[in-house]
């Protein structure tokens, strides 16, 4: 779908427009002039992709379109049940996931839809509160809830069972899927800079240090899968990309991108995980960014871009803790040196293994960064020792 933009005129700006007046981001226009993307609706469509870790582009593409879809419902005001194939997706899904998250029912990660999961845990407040447990919120649990009020304030209990359950599985590596997604790909090469005769192109690039990374996992006993190869006929979309990861049952998934800039002053490495600006997050997703991060950081010297929560389709669809890392600026003369020195690559994959290696310490037993030596990792693995240090 062609984006809608600042300029357009017509039924789907008049739509958009209603959704952002819903949301108080934009007041309702004049009768007769709803069907304008002017200065402010441009403004509102902004605020709005911004308020939901989308790219903050002025238009309405397909992602920041079925996000404003999504927004219009409110908590109450239809009933929520597990629809199939195609299920409900939603603000007033998210609410009422936050909401059971907050009371401690286990509905996964707040993700706006109406899985399995969700109506399981609705199904069990049922049970808990009298009601007919059928896993669909209607009017008489939507009053229940209204009842009980806020039960939990100001624990993150999210946090603490994502927390307890990989600590439960114990330090090993040895066994654990990590599925390791270089980006683009097909006829998607992604940032393309030509230096001299040469064309550096970040699917290239990311392509190598997934296979760098893939060698040096499955040599920490870890089952690593890549989402493509050198050179796909086409390009995969992150939702099949996630998807994948999901059907894999993968432990971890890192997303491997590099950055690019019309400046090229722009340069370093930025890692994202899930999460909202109302402060939901992936903790898992949110801790495994902060240990690539300052891995990579600390083992590379790239500048410090640091963590950002974001609720793109990669990071909210994969049901393990998920990261993508822009290791660095391609259409930066110094990082782009950097990056095409396969040494340089190598620390970088050494970073990564080693954020992977420190997600399963428990946390009082992590160990400072740039501290672990992975050859002795492999070494360990190889005496048939349990990888532990
Ligand atoms: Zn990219």
């Amino acid at each position: 779908m062609r984006p809608i933009r600042p300029g357009d005129r017509g039924p789907a700006v008049t739509e958009i427009r209603g959704v952002l007046t819903g949301l108080d981001l934009l007041p309702s226009a004049p009768t007769g002039d709803d069907d304008d993307f002017d200065a402010a609706t441009e403004r509102a469509v902004r605020a709005f992709q911004q308020s939901r870790g989308l790219s903050v582009d002025g238009r309405v593409g397909a992602e920041t379109w079925r996000a404003l879809d999504a927004a219009r419902w409110r908590l109450g005001a239809r009933t929520l049940y597990h629809a199939v194939p195609e299920p409900l997706i939603g603000e007033d899904v998210r609410s009422l996931q936050e909401r059971l998250l907050e009371m401690g029912y286990d509905v996964g990660r707040a993700d706006a839809i109406y899985g399995v999961r969700t109506s399981r845990a609705v199904a069990q407040f049922q049970r808990e509160m009298g009601l007919k447990p059928d896993g669909s919120c209607g009017p008489y649990t939507m009053g229940a809830l209204r009842r009980l009020g806020r039960k939990v304030v100001g624990g993150r209990p999210q946090w603490l069972r994502e927390s307890d359950a990989i600590r439960q599985t114990g330090p090993a590596l040895v066994g654990r899927i990590v599925v390791i997604d270089p980006g683009h790909g097909g006829t998607d090469p992604g940032v393309v800079v030509p230096d001299g005769p040469l064309r550096w192109t970040e699917s290239d690039l990311v392509h190598d240090l997934a296979s760098r990374l893939e060698g040096r996992l499955a040599a920490s006993g870890v089952r690593v899968q890549l989402t493509r190869g050198p050179a796909p006929g086409s390009c995969l979309p992150d939702v099949e990309r996630a998807q994948l990861a999901n059907s894999l049952g993968a432990d971890v998934f890192i997303s491997l991108h590099t950055d690019g800039h019309a400046n090229p002053e722009a340069e370093g490495v930025a890692t994202y995980h899930y999460g909202t600006d109302n402060g939901v997050t992936s903790a898992t997703g949110e801790r495994l960014a902060g240990l690539v991060q300052r891995e990579i950081v600390a083992r590379t010297g790239l500048r410090d871009c640091r963590t950002h929560a974001k609720t793109w389709d990669l990071l909210r669809l994969t049901r393990m803790p998920a990261v993508r890392v822009e290791v660095g600026y391609l259409t930066s003369p110094a990082d782009r040196g950097r990056l095409i020195d396969p040494c340089f690559r190598d620390r970088i994959v050494e970073a990564i293994v080693a954020a992977v290696q420190r997600m399963y310490f428990p946390v009082e037993r992590d160990v400072p960064t740039g501290s672990i030596d992975v050859s002795e990792l492999r070494a360990a693995v190889a005496a048939g020792r349990v990888a532990t240090a």
